[in-house]
C-alpha cells in the first residue's frame, strides 16, 4: 500500500510511520510533509525512505534540502510543496496536520481523488458539509481516525442506520475532571499539558483539558455520521478504556474497547476493511478492574457547550468556534491568557461574530477557509482589547 503522512512529525504522524516501520512490506512511502521541525523530518526521510519530503516553513528548505542531498528523496518547501505532498499518486493519505491549517493539503488530496485516513478533526470543524461534498465528488472515502469517531465506526451498522438511537462519544474529562471552577482560574501551562490517558500534541491536549476537543469531535461526528446532533452523546469516562458506543433500539449498546493508544484507529485505518497488526498493550480486564462513569458538567467545562450550541446554529458558527479556539489555545500556550480565558474568548468571538454578520454557512472550503481567518482577526483583536 502506498502511503502519503501529511503532519509526518507529529504524535499521530509518528504513531502512523511507526506502525510502516513495523512492516516494509507492506506499506511504500510517497510523501511525508512537517512544519518546522526539519530534525525530524530528516531523520524520519532518512530511516523511512518516502519519495518526498515537504518542510512548511520556506526558510528551513536549505536544511532539509543540504541534509537529503544524493539520498534520491525530492525535497519540497512551503505551501505549494504542502499540496503537491498531497496530491502526488497514493492509496491512502494520512491528514495529520493540527489546526485548519490541514484544511488546504487534506482538500487537495480529495480533489485528486485519494482517500482520507482523517485524524485532522479542525477540517470538519472548520468546513464540515463542503468538505465532505467535495469527498462525495471526488468519489474518495474519509476514514475516522480519532478514537472514538473510530470506535463508533467500527460498531456502527450500516444496514441499520434507521434502528440506531444514538452514539456516545466517551471523554477522559481531562487532567481537571474533579477541580473546582475557582481553582482553574489559575492553571499553568505545565498542569493544562498533563494529560492523564493520552500522549498528543500540545493543542488537542488544551482542548482536551478544557473539553472543547470534545466539543469538537461532536460536531465531528455529525459530519462523519447521519445522524442529528440530539442523537450524540457525550460521557466521561476517566479510564479511557471504552472508546465509543452506538445503541440500537433492541436494547444492544456496542462499543470498541482499548487501551488510550493511536496505533489501535490508526491501523484500523490503514487495513480497512480488513484488519491490520497493531503492537498497542492489549487490556487486561481483570487488571482494569473498574470502569466508571459521569455526565459532563457543563458549567466548569463550558466549551462543551459552546461547540454544541454553535453546531445548532448552522456551520458558519463551528468555523467560527475553531479558528477562535486554535488563536485562544495558541495564546494560552504562550502565557497571554489564563484557562478559563479560552472558552470566554470563544464565546466572545462567536458574539463578535455574529454581530458583524459574519456567521453565514460557507458554500465552499474557500468559503471557510476565508471565514476562519476573519474570526482569527476577530478572537486576536478582542484579546489586545481586553
Ligand atoms: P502534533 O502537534 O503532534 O503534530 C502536528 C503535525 O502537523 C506536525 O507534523 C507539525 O509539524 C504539523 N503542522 C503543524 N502546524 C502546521 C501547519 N501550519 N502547516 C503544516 N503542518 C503543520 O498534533 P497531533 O498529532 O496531536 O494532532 C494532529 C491532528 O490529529 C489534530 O487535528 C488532532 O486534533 C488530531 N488528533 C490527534 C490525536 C492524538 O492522539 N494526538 C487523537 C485524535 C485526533 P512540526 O512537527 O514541524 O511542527
Ligand atoms: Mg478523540
Amino acid at each position: 500500500m502506498r502511503l502519503s503522512v501529511l503532519g509526518a512529525t507529529g504524535s499521530i504522524g509518528t504513531s502512523t510511520l511507526d506502525l510502516v516501520a513495523r512492516d516494509p512490506e507492506r506499506f511504500e512511502l510517497e510523501a511525508v510533509t512537517a512544519f518546522s521541525n526539519a530534525e525530524a523530518l530528516i531523520e524520519m526521510a532518512l530511516r523511512l525512505r518516502p519519495r518526498m519530503a515537504v518542510i512548511g516553513d520556506e526558510g528551513k528548505r536549505q536544511v532539509v534540502a543540504e541534509a537529503l542531498a544524493g539520498s534520491g528523496i525530492e525535497v519540497g518547501a512551503g505551501k505549494t510543496a504542502m499540496v503537491e505532498a498531497a496530491t502526488r499518486p497514493t492509496d491512502l493519505v494520512v491528514a495529520a496536520i493540527t489546526g485548519a491549517a490541514g484544511l488546504e493539503p487534506t482538500i487537495a488530496a480529495i480533489r485528486s481523488g485519494t482517500s482520507i485516513a482523517l485524524a485532522n478533526k479542525e477540517c470538519l470543524v472548520c468546513a464540515g458539509s463542503v468538505f465532505l461534498r467535495e469527498a462525495t465528488a471526488a468519489g474518495v472515502t474519509i476514514l475516522p481516525v480519532d478514537s472514538e469517531h473510530n470506535a463508533i465506526f467500527q460498531v456502527f451498522e450500516q444496514d441499520n442506520v434507521e434502528r440506531i438511537e444514538k452514539i456516545i462519544l466517551t471523554a477522559s474529562g481531562g487532567p481537571f475532571r474533579t477541580w473546582a471552577r475557582d481553582d482553574m482560574v489559575t492553571v499553568t501551562r505545565e498542569q493544562a499539558l498533563k494529560h492523564p490517558n493520552w500522549s498528543m500534541g500540545a493543542k488537542i491536549t488544551i482542548d482536551s483539558a478544557t473539553l472543547m476537543n470534545k466539543g469538537l469531535e461532536v460536531i465531528e461526528a455529525f459530519h462523519l455520521f447521519p445522524l442529528a446532533l440530539e442523537q450524540i452523546d457525550v460521557l466521561v469516562h476517566p479510564q479511557s478504556v471504552i472508546h465509543g458506543m452506538v445503541q440500537y433500539a433492541d436494547g444492544s449498546l456496542l462499543a470498541q474497547l482499548g487501551s488510550p493508544d493511536m496505533r489501535t484507529p490508526i491501523s484500523h485505518c490503514l487495513s480497512w476493511p480488513r484488519r491490520g497488526v497493531a503492537p498497542s498493550r492489549r487490556l487486561d480486564l481483570a487488571e482494569v478492574a473498574t470502569l466508571t462513569f459521569e455526565r459532563p458538567d457543563l458549567e466548569r467545562f463550558p466549551a462543551l457547550g459552546l461547540a454544541r450550541a454553535a453546531l445548532a446554529r448552522g456551520e458558519g458558527t463551528t468555523t467560527v468556534l475553531n479558528g477562535a479556539n486554535e488563536i485562544a489555545v495558541h495564546a494560552f500556550l504562550e502565557g497571554r491568557i489564563g484557562f478559563l480565558d479560552i472558552a470566554a474568548s470563544v464565546e466572545a468571538t462567536i458574539e463578535a461574530a455574529d454581530r458583524h454578520g459574519l456567521l453565514r454557512e460557507p458554500a465552499t472550503v474557500e468559503a471557510a477557509l476565508e471565514l476562519d481567518g476573519e474570526s482569527r482577526k476577530l478572537a486576536t483583536s478582542l484579546m489586545k482589547a481586553r
